[in-house]
């Protein structure tokens, strides 16, 4: 996942799981590689709930004597998630898949923008197994064949690595809470509904009956079943990308879903 000669850049939120890679990460490899960390601030206003994600990036940063980029959508690309919630409600879709997609856009053309070669996120075993078992019920062939903890860099896009994919978060908890890393732990408002809660609470109970079932899931599902999926696996060579007519990052389409996002919320300026 990580290369002798790699810059890396950290997607810091702010939360448990980020906080605490930054820190185990600036540890193990602080002395031999160059490691930044990048917080995008999303402008969700209620519970101040960017403001505190930022300052707690700030505090461990400063702590740790990590440089900290940060980017703020309003400021940068003129919408913030906050204001993008209730445009998008009209619409049917959920703040956190088009939040997901400006994350994406963001730390990669950051990424790119400050020459880093690898972008590191926190998300944790929970995490993925709940995404995996939310994507195994809707039989989203195209969402399963893109679960990875690493994706490869190709000309327009960074690797991309989750190095706590095998972690339980009750680990990052213990963690964060052991080294004292502030950390938020409000919840974003916009989090999504019941459905990926319950999905959650569903893996964990699977968890207390069976331990380590979260483990085998997950790595039974790289290992085994994905291999026989009937659609190619997401390599970087075999991503058909072109750049984007409006921005010149990459998009399967001519214009990427990052611009027609910013397009519908800002009325095309
Ligand atoms: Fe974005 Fe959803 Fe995460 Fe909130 S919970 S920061 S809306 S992805
Ligand atoms: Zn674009």
């Amino acid at each position: 996942m990580i290369e002798d000669e790699d810059r890396i850049l950290v997607a810091l939120s702010g939360g448990k799981d980020s906080v605490t890679l930054l820190h185990i990460l600036t540890k193990l490899l602080g002395e031999t590689h160059e490691i930044e960390a990048l917080t995008i601030d999303l402008g969700i206003s209620s519970n101040n709930y960017s403001e505190t994600s930022l300052e707690a990036a700030v505090k461990n940063c400063r702590e740790i004597g990590t440089k900290l980029n940060v980017v703020k959508l309003g400021d940068e690309y003129g919408f913030t998630i906050g204001d993008a919630v209730s445009n998008l409600r009209k619409n049917g879709r959920s703040p956190c898949s088009i939040c997901g997609i400006v994350k994406r856009y963001v730390l990669n053309r950051e990424a790119l923008r400050r020459g880093f070669d690898t972008i590191l996120t926190g998300h944790n075993l929970d995490d993925e197994t709940t995404v995996l078992l939310s994507n195994l019920i809707s039989g989203d062939i195209s969402l399963l064949a893109r679960t990875h903890p690493f994706l490869g860099a190709n000309q327009v896009m960074a690797a991309r690595g989750k190095p706590l994919s095998e972690t339980p978060e009750r680990e990052t908890t213990f963690y964060a809470t052991i080294r004292k890393l502030q950390h938020v732990t409000a919840e974003c408002p916009y989090a999504s509904g019941a459905s990926i809660s319950a999905l959650k609470t569903a893996t964990h109970k699977m968890e207390e009956v069976r331990p380590g079932a979260m483990l085998s899931l997950y790595r039974s599902f790289l290992e085994k079943i994905k291999v026989s999926l009937k659609v190619p696996e997401d390599k970087p060579e075999s991503r058909k990308v072109v750049p984007c007519m409006n921005c010149g990052m990459p998009t399967s389409g001519s214009i990427c879903s990052f611009c027609k996002i910013r397009k519908e919320l800002t009325n095309g300026h």
